[in-house]
């Protein structure tokens, strides 16, 4: 089985092939730039390679509701000239397979379930702290959607009692996102977080904003794993920093084996498939068209 996948980023797109397995035969990366030149060069990597459906998993917002006239847009993003953009009807036009479309943080959360860190589990939260925060989620075996679809990157959180940084998300300034991405870190501290690997208050704060949202997430949906993908979550000391302050916000109020100072660390974890969490998610989503 071949089948297509893409990882629509503000970035880059990364388009792969692969089959039912999660093995990645081909995988290329294109930057980013105008619709015309990037889809017109996704395009033209999928042309000839046989695939029998796709899986997209796309930065947002997106509109998932299909029986809605702009299914499969792009819809309110700030990044220039893509807002309103129709992306699954622009790759049909051209390549003629089904496609299966969701968020980029719910494909890579599928992913992760099918053969990454949540495999065998039947609910997960993966969670990208990068130029954003997106969370995807997985419940009860089903991607879960609503009225839209969830964006908990930008949920409120209490501020760590001596920062006095604004914010840096164009909507809420100071929602989590825009405390704890990787562009509010280097406004904060005004270097890149990469640069900021030895300072030891930066990692504070971050685990700060981080724990909490993982808190809230815990409290609202109850996942078997949490998986921490992006960027910023490459400063692996933050991993036990996490960790640590989730079991003292939480305080034993939830209890359950996974919550301990013994256990944690196999509940809040990197992503299994390492970069590939997306892609492969794509693969997964592409995959359920076919069963
Ligand atoms: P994107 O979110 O655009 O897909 P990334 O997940 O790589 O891409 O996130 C990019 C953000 O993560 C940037 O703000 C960058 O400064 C930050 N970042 C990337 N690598 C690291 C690192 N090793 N340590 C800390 N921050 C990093
Ligand atoms: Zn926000």
């Amino acid at each position: 089985m071949r089948l297509g996948a893409i990882e629509a980023g503000g970035t880059k797109f990364i388009c792969g092939i692969g089959d039912e397995n999660g093995v990645v035969f081909e995988r290329i990366s294109i930057p980013t730039t105008t619709p015309e030149e990037t889809i017109g060069q996704v395009v033209g990597f999928f042309r000839d390679k046989e695939i029998s459906a796709m899986g997209i998993g796309s930065f947002g917002p997106v509109d998932l509701d299909k029986n809605s006239e702009t299914y499969g847009y792009i819809t309110s993003t700030p990044k220039p000239h893509w807002a309103q953009y129709d992306l699954v009807g622009e790759i049909q036009k051209h390549i003629h397979v089904p496609v299966a479309f969701d968020t980029d943080v719910n494909a890579a959360a599928f992913g992760e379930l099918e053969w990454g860190a949540a495999k065998g589990l039947d609910s997960c939260i993966y969670m990208t702290v990068g130029t954003g925060i997106g969370v995807g989620a997985i419940t009860e075996s089903r991607l879960l959607h609503g009225l839209t679809h969830p964006e908990m990157g930008h949920i409120l959180v209490r501020r760590h009692p001596e920062d006095h940084f604004e914010g840096s998300c164009p909507y809420h300034k100071d929602c989590l996102e825009g405390m704890a991405a990787g562009p509010a870190l280097e406004k904060r501290w005004g270097q890149k977080g990469i640069e900021l690997a030895g300072n030891e208050k930066v990692w504070e704060y971050q685990a700060h904003y981080l724990s909490q949202a993982l808190v809230n997430y815990i409290l609202i949906l109850s996942p078997k794993k949490m998986v921490l993908g992006g960027g910023v979550m490459k400063q692996e000391q933050l991993f036990p920093l996490i960790r640590k302050k989730v079991l003292d916000t939480l305080n034993g109020y939830v209890q359950h084996p996974q919550l301990t100072e013994e256990n944690i660390q196999d509940f809040i974890v990197p992503p299994g498939l390492g970069d590939n969490a997306g892609l492969c998610g794509a693969i997964a989503l592409a995959k359920t068209l076919q069963q």
